[in-house]
Protein backbone atom coordinates (compact mmCIF):
# COMPACT_ATOMS: atom_id res chain seq x y z
CA UNK A 1 0.00 0.00 0.00
CA UNK A 2 1.55 3.41 -1.02
CA UNK A 3 2.45 5.42 2.07
CA UNK A 4 0.59 8.77 2.41
CA UNK A 5 2.29 12.17 2.09
CA UNK A 6 0.45 15.83 2.62
CA UNK A 7 0.13 16.83 -1.21
CA UNK A 8 1.82 20.22 -0.41
CA UNK A 9 5.51 18.12 0.28
CA UNK A 10 4.83 15.71 -3.00
CA UNK A 11 4.31 18.72 -4.78
CA UNK A 12 8.13 20.20 -4.11
CA UNK A 13 10.68 19.63 -6.59
CA UNK A 14 14.50 18.86 -4.55
CA UNK A 15 16.56 21.60 -4.60
CA UNK A 16 19.07 20.84 -7.19
CA UNK A 17 22.66 21.66 -6.44
CA UNK A 18 25.39 22.01 -8.96
CA UNK A 19 26.87 19.20 -10.54
CA UNK A 20 30.07 18.13 -8.28
CA UNK A 21 33.23 18.48 -10.26
CA UNK A 22 34.37 14.73 -9.80
CA UNK A 23 31.02 13.63 -11.51
CA UNK A 24 31.65 15.93 -14.08
CA UNK A 25 35.04 15.15 -14.94
CA UNK A 26 34.02 11.42 -15.07
CA UNK A 27 31.31 11.69 -17.15
CA UNK A 28 32.55 13.87 -19.80
CA UNK A 29 36.87 12.42 -18.99
CA UNK A 30 38.23 15.90 -18.79
CA UNK A 31 40.80 17.18 -15.99
CA UNK A 32 41.10 20.47 -14.63
CA UNK A 33 37.63 21.66 -14.84
CA UNK A 34 35.92 24.65 -12.68
CA UNK A 35 33.55 25.35 -10.84
CA UNK A 36 31.77 28.75 -11.21
CA UNK A 37 28.08 27.68 -10.25
CA UNK A 38 27.50 27.88 -6.28
CA UNK A 39 28.73 31.70 -5.33
CA UNK A 40 31.65 30.32 -3.14
CA UNK A 41 34.83 31.95 -2.52
CA UNK A 42 37.30 30.92 -5.10
CA UNK A 43 40.29 32.47 -2.46
CA UNK A 44 39.44 29.72 0.20
CA UNK A 45 37.99 29.63 3.46
CA UNK A 46 40.10 32.57 5.97
CA UNK A 47 43.62 31.12 7.05
CA UNK A 48 42.92 32.22 10.49
CA UNK A 49 39.94 29.88 10.22
CA UNK A 50 42.01 26.77 9.12
CA UNK A 51 44.53 27.47 11.29
CA UNK A 52 42.03 26.42 14.54
CA UNK A 53 40.52 23.48 12.80
CA UNK A 54 43.16 20.93 13.55
CA UNK A 55 43.27 22.08 17.58
CA UNK A 56 39.35 22.34 17.47
CA UNK A 57 39.18 18.36 15.83
CA UNK A 58 40.24 17.25 19.09
CA UNK A 59 37.36 17.63 20.94
CA UNK A 60 34.79 16.14 18.10
CA UNK A 61 34.29 12.90 20.56
CA UNK A 62 32.03 15.95 22.66
CA UNK A 63 29.13 17.86 21.70
CA UNK A 64 29.00 21.26 20.52
CA UNK A 65 28.20 24.37 22.52
CA UNK A 66 24.09 23.94 21.71
CA UNK A 67 24.21 27.69 22.28
CA UNK A 68 27.06 28.77 20.35
CA UNK A 69 27.76 31.38 23.61
CA UNK A 70 31.48 32.50 21.80
CA UNK A 71 30.47 33.44 18.35
CA UNK A 72 26.81 34.70 19.48
CA UNK A 73 29.24 36.92 21.87
CA UNK A 74 31.65 37.89 19.30
CA UNK A 75 28.67 38.78 16.77
CA UNK A 76 27.04 40.93 19.09
CA UNK A 77 30.37 43.06 19.66
CA UNK A 78 31.27 43.20 15.75
CA UNK A 79 27.33 44.67 15.11
CA UNK A 80 26.88 46.56 18.24
CA UNK A 81 23.40 44.35 19.12
CA UNK A 82 23.22 41.90 22.53
CA UNK A 83 23.61 37.87 22.10
CA UNK A 84 19.76 37.63 22.74
CA UNK A 85 19.13 39.20 19.13
CA UNK A 86 21.55 36.26 17.25
CA UNK A 87 20.62 33.14 16.56
CA UNK A 88 22.73 30.67 14.81
CA UNK A 89 22.00 28.26 11.92
CA UNK A 90 23.09 24.82 9.81
CA UNK A 91 24.04 27.89 7.41
CA UNK A 92 21.41 30.21 6.95
CA UNK A 93 19.04 28.16 5.65
CA UNK A 94 18.31 26.47 8.51
CA UNK A 95 16.80 29.71 9.80
CA UNK A 96 14.84 29.98 6.81
CA UNK A 97 13.29 26.61 7.85
CA UNK A 98 13.01 27.43 11.08
CA UNK A 99 11.33 30.94 10.49
CA UNK A 100 8.75 29.33 8.08
CA UNK A 101 8.31 26.61 10.70
CA UNK A 102 7.72 28.49 13.93
CA UNK A 103 5.48 31.30 12.33
CA UNK A 104 3.44 29.82 9.17
CA UNK A 105 0.35 28.23 10.10
CA UNK A 106 -1.61 26.24 7.64
CA UNK A 107 -2.75 28.56 4.29
CA UNK A 108 -0.71 32.04 6.19
CA UNK A 109 1.09 33.51 3.39
CA UNK A 110 4.63 34.57 2.83
CA UNK A 111 5.64 36.95 0.25
CA UNK A 112 8.64 36.91 -1.79
CA UNK A 113 10.13 38.02 -5.45
CA UNK A 114 10.03 35.84 -8.26
CA UNK A 115 12.72 34.96 -9.47
CA UNK A 116 14.54 34.90 -6.06
CA UNK A 117 16.18 31.89 -3.79
CA UNK A 118 14.90 28.84 -4.21
CA UNK A 119 14.90 27.72 -0.66
CA UNK A 120 12.30 30.21 0.41
CA UNK A 121 9.55 28.30 -1.90
CA UNK A 122 10.69 24.79 -0.47
CA UNK A 123 10.62 26.19 3.43
CA UNK A 124 7.18 28.10 3.13
CA UNK A 125 5.49 24.95 1.13
CA UNK A 126 6.64 22.09 3.72
CA UNK A 127 5.27 24.23 6.34
CA UNK A 128 2.10 24.49 4.51
CA UNK A 129 1.81 28.01 4.37
CA UNK A 130 0.92 29.83 0.61
CA UNK A 131 3.22 30.85 -1.57
CA UNK A 132 2.83 34.76 -3.15
CA UNK A 133 5.15 35.42 -5.66
CA UNK A 134 5.92 39.14 -6.96
CA UNK A 135 7.52 38.95 -10.45
CA UNK A 136 10.71 41.24 -10.20
CA UNK A 137 10.90 44.40 -12.25
CA UNK A 138 14.06 44.60 -14.42
CA UNK A 139 15.19 42.03 -12.72
CA UNK A 140 14.90 43.94 -9.55
CA UNK A 141 12.75 43.21 -6.20
CA UNK A 142 9.31 45.41 -6.90
CA UNK A 143 8.89 46.44 -3.59
CA UNK A 144 5.75 48.86 -4.31
CA UNK A 145 4.14 45.29 -5.73
CA UNK A 146 5.54 43.59 -3.11
CA UNK A 147 3.62 45.81 -0.45
CA UNK A 148 -0.01 45.47 -2.20
CA UNK A 149 0.21 41.58 -2.46
CA UNK A 150 0.61 41.54 1.87
CA UNK A 151 -2.50 40.53 3.92
CA UNK A 152 -4.04 39.76 6.93
CA UNK A 153 -2.98 36.62 6.11
CA UNK A 154 0.40 37.47 5.38
CA UNK A 155 3.15 36.74 8.24
CA UNK A 156 6.55 36.66 6.35
CA UNK A 157 8.44 38.65 3.65
CA UNK A 158 11.35 37.60 2.03
CA UNK A 159 13.54 40.06 0.58
CA UNK A 160 16.84 39.00 -0.63
CA UNK A 161 19.38 41.86 -1.16
CA UNK A 162 21.08 41.71 -2.94
CA UNK A 163 19.14 38.97 -4.98
CA UNK A 164 19.77 35.87 -6.15
CA UNK A 165 19.70 34.38 -9.20
CA UNK A 166 20.18 38.21 -10.20
CA UNK A 167 22.39 40.38 -8.06
CA UNK A 168 20.13 43.36 -8.24
CA UNK A 169 19.70 45.40 -4.86
CA UNK A 170 17.08 47.80 -3.34
CA UNK A 171 18.03 51.00 -1.97
CA UNK A 172 17.91 52.02 1.68
CA UNK A 173 14.97 54.53 0.18
CA UNK A 174 12.75 52.02 -1.69
CA UNK A 175 12.89 49.67 1.59
CA UNK A 176 12.20 52.18 3.96
CA UNK A 177 9.25 53.26 1.40
CA UNK A 178 8.19 50.02 1.38
CA UNK A 179 8.41 48.68 5.16
CA UNK A 180 5.95 52.28 6.13
CA UNK A 181 3.58 50.28 3.99
CA UNK A 182 3.66 47.31 5.72
CA UNK A 183 1.93 46.26 8.92
CA UNK A 184 4.68 46.01 11.71
CA UNK A 185 3.82 42.66 12.89
CA UNK A 186 4.75 41.57 9.47
CA UNK A 187 8.17 39.91 9.81
CA UNK A 188 10.32 41.35 7.04
CA UNK A 189 13.37 38.76 6.12
CA UNK A 190 15.90 40.33 4.72
CA UNK A 191 18.62 37.87 3.33
CA UNK A 192 21.93 39.23 3.13
CA UNK A 193 23.77 36.26 2.65
CA UNK A 194 26.01 38.69 0.25
CA UNK A 195 26.53 41.78 2.68
CA UNK A 196 30.10 41.67 2.75
CA UNK A 197 30.31 42.20 -1.08
CA UNK A 198 28.38 45.13 -1.75
CA UNK A 199 29.92 48.22 -2.46
CA UNK A 200 26.78 50.53 -2.97
CA UNK A 201 26.45 53.50 -1.14
CA UNK A 202 22.88 53.72 -1.16
CA UNK A 203 22.38 50.13 -0.27
CA UNK A 204 20.10 49.77 2.79
CA UNK A 205 21.48 50.00 6.85
CA UNK A 206 18.99 47.13 7.62
CA UNK A 207 20.34 46.74 11.10
CA UNK A 208 19.80 50.35 12.46
CA UNK A 209 16.04 49.59 11.17
CA UNK A 210 16.51 46.43 13.44
CA UNK A 211 17.80 48.68 16.14
CA UNK A 212 14.49 51.29 16.00
CA UNK A 213 12.46 48.17 16.98
CA UNK A 214 10.91 46.78 13.57
CA UNK A 215 10.05 43.23 13.29
CA UNK A 216 13.20 41.93 10.73
CA UNK A 217 15.47 39.51 10.88
CA UNK A 218 18.76 40.03 8.83
CA UNK A 219 20.33 36.54 7.44
CA UNK A 220 24.48 36.74 7.05
CA UNK A 221 26.34 33.70 6.40
CA UNK A 222 30.09 32.34 6.75
CA UNK A 223 29.14 30.44 3.01
CA UNK A 224 29.92 33.00 1.08
CA UNK A 225 32.67 35.82 1.42
CA UNK A 226 34.38 33.87 4.44
CA UNK A 227 34.71 30.68 2.13
CA UNK A 228 33.44 28.22 5.01
CA UNK A 229 30.15 26.38 2.81
CA UNK A 230 31.52 23.27 3.43
CA UNK A 231 31.20 23.47 7.00
CA UNK A 232 27.43 24.98 7.45
CA UNK A 233 26.82 27.92 9.81
CA UNK A 234 25.23 30.95 8.96
CA UNK A 235 22.96 33.84 11.48
CA UNK A 236 20.15 35.98 12.08
CA UNK A 237 20.03 39.44 13.50
CA UNK A 238 16.33 39.71 14.77
CA UNK A 239 14.67 41.62 17.89
CA UNK A 240 15.11 38.63 21.61
CA UNK A 241 11.36 37.84 20.98
CA UNK A 242 11.75 36.37 17.61
CA UNK A 243 14.92 34.39 18.66
CA UNK A 244 13.00 32.97 21.71
CA UNK A 245 10.19 31.79 19.44
CA UNK A 246 12.62 30.17 16.54
CA UNK A 247 14.53 29.02 19.56
CA UNK A 248 11.61 26.76 20.35
CA UNK A 249 12.18 24.78 17.49
CA UNK A 250 16.01 24.62 16.80
CA UNK A 251 17.55 21.50 16.76
CA UNK A 252 19.60 21.58 19.93
CA UNK A 253 22.99 21.13 18.36
CA UNK A 254 22.44 22.76 15.39
CA UNK A 255 25.84 24.27 14.84
CA UNK A 256 28.87 22.14 14.55
CA UNK A 257 31.84 22.81 17.22
CA UNK A 258 34.32 23.19 14.33
CA UNK A 259 31.99 25.80 12.60
CA UNK A 260 31.89 27.50 15.48
CA UNK A 261 35.37 28.14 15.81
CA UNK A 262 36.39 28.49 12.60
CA UNK A 263 33.53 31.38 12.01
CA UNK A 264 34.72 32.71 15.07
CA UNK A 265 38.00 33.34 13.74
CA UNK A 266 37.16 34.37 10.11
CA UNK A 267 34.80 37.19 11.38
CA UNK A 268 37.97 39.07 12.83
CA UNK A 269 39.88 38.30 9.58
CA UNK A 270 39.58 41.56 8.31
CA UNK A 271 42.09 41.39 5.28
CA UNK A 272 40.51 38.51 4.32
CA UNK A 273 36.80 39.98 3.42
CA UNK A 274 38.72 43.09 2.26
CA UNK A 275 40.88 41.23 -0.09
CA UNK A 276 37.84 38.94 -1.34
CA UNK A 277 35.69 41.88 -1.49
CA UNK A 278 38.64 43.58 -3.53
CA UNK A 279 38.83 40.00 -6.21
CA UNK A 280 35.50 40.21 -6.51
CA UNK A 281 34.70 43.79 -7.31
CA UNK A 282 37.66 43.59 -10.43
CA UNK A 283 36.13 40.67 -11.21
CA UNK A 284 32.20 41.65 -11.57
CA UNK A 285 33.59 44.56 -13.59
CA UNK A 286 36.69 42.40 -16.10
CA UNK A 287 33.97 39.82 -16.24
CA UNK A 288 30.78 42.41 -17.29
CA UNK A 289 32.74 44.22 -19.58
CA UNK A 290 34.01 40.81 -21.73
CA UNK A 291 30.36 39.46 -21.63
CA UNK A 292 29.00 42.87 -23.01
CA UNK A 293 31.57 42.78 -25.64
CA UNK A 294 30.66 39.27 -26.52
CA UNK A 295 27.08 40.80 -27.20
CA UNK A 296 25.25 39.68 -23.94
CA UNK A 297 23.17 41.29 -21.62
CA UNK A 298 24.53 41.27 -18.33
CA UNK A 299 22.85 42.59 -15.06
CA UNK A 300 24.17 45.04 -13.39
CA UNK A 301 25.47 42.95 -9.57
CA UNK A 302 26.45 43.71 -5.88
CA UNK A 303 27.08 40.24 -5.36
CA UNK A 304 30.03 37.78 -6.80
CA UNK A 305 27.84 36.39 -9.58
CA UNK A 306 26.70 37.51 -12.84
CA UNK A 307 23.14 36.68 -14.30
CA UNK A 308 23.70 37.19 -17.78
CA UNK A 309 21.37 36.47 -20.97
CA UNK A 310 22.81 34.23 -23.44
CA UNK A 311 19.84 34.98 -26.11
CA UNK A 312 19.53 31.55 -27.03
CA UNK A 313 19.00 28.23 -25.30
CA UNK A 314 20.53 28.65 -21.62
CA UNK A 315 20.64 24.86 -21.42
CA UNK A 316 22.14 24.12 -24.76
CA UNK A 317 24.91 26.63 -23.35
CA UNK A 318 24.94 25.40 -19.93
CA UNK A 319 25.91 21.78 -21.95
CA UNK A 320 28.48 22.75 -24.35
CA UNK A 321 30.20 24.84 -21.29
CA UNK A 322 30.17 21.42 -19.04
CA UNK A 323 32.08 19.64 -22.35
CA UNK A 324 34.83 22.39 -21.54
CA UNK A 325 34.98 21.68 -17.90
CA UNK A 326 33.21 24.94 -17.02
CA UNK A 327 30.17 24.61 -14.45
CA UNK A 328 27.99 27.55 -14.76
CA UNK A 329 23.79 27.86 -13.55
CA UNK A 330 21.37 27.79 -15.69
CA UNK A 331 18.13 29.43 -14.33
CA UNK A 332 15.54 28.57 -17.00
CA UNK A 333 14.94 30.50 -20.70
CA UNK A 334 18.35 31.91 -22.40
CA UNK A 335 19.68 32.83 -18.37
CA UNK A 336 23.19 31.78 -16.91
CA UNK A 337 24.64 32.43 -13.52
CA UNK A 338 28.21 32.67 -13.15
CA UNK A 339 29.73 33.02 -9.95
CA UNK A 340 32.84 35.40 -10.23
CA UNK A 341 36.16 33.36 -9.86
CA UNK A 342 40.23 33.77 -9.32
CA UNK A 343 41.24 36.34 -12.82
CA UNK A 344 42.26 32.93 -14.06
CA UNK A 345 39.09 31.26 -13.55
CA UNK A 346 37.29 34.15 -15.00
CA UNK A 347 39.47 33.96 -17.90
CA UNK A 348 39.01 30.43 -18.76
CA UNK A 349 35.25 30.88 -18.92
CA UNK A 350 35.19 33.02 -21.41
CA UNK A 351 37.35 31.34 -23.44
CA UNK A 352 34.88 28.55 -22.92
CA UNK A 353 32.22 30.45 -23.63
CA UNK A 354 33.56 32.23 -27.11
CA UNK A 355 34.12 29.00 -27.89
CA UNK A 356 30.39 27.02 -27.02
CA UNK A 357 28.58 30.50 -28.25
CA UNK A 358 30.74 30.20 -32.18
CA UNK A 359 30.07 26.34 -32.17
C1 LIG B 1 24.05 31.17 -0.53
C2 LIG B 1 22.81 31.79 -0.01
C3 LIG B 1 22.42 31.62 1.31
C4 LIG B 1 23.32 30.97 2.30
O1 LIG B 1 23.19 29.70 2.47
P1 LIG B 1 23.90 28.95 3.68
O2 LIG B 1 22.84 28.05 4.13
O3 LIG B 1 24.26 29.98 4.72
O4 LIG B 1 25.08 28.31 3.09
C5 LIG B 1 21.27 32.23 1.76
N1 LIG B 1 20.55 33.00 0.94
C6 LIG B 1 20.92 33.21 -0.32
C7 LIG B 1 20.12 34.11 -1.16
C8 LIG B 1 22.05 32.60 -0.83
O5 LIG B 1 22.39 32.80 -2.11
Amino acid sequence: MAIRISPDIAGITPYSPGKPIEELEREFGITDSIKLASNENPRGPSPKALAVLGEAAKTLNRYPDGGGHYLRRALADHWKVSPDQIILGNGSDEIITLLTKTFLEAGDEAVMADPSFVVYKIDVTAAHGKLVQVPLYEFRHDLPAMAKAVTKKTRLVFVCNPNNPTGTYVTAAEVSAFLQAIPPDVIVVFDEAYYEYVTAADYPDTLAILKAGRNVVLLRTFSKIYGLAGLRIGYGLTTPEIVQHLNRIRPPFNTNSLAQKAALAALSDETHVRESRRVNTEGLASLTARLTALGLHVVPSQANFLYFDVKQDGKALFEALLKRGVIVRHLGGTFLRVTVGLPQENDRFITALQAALAS
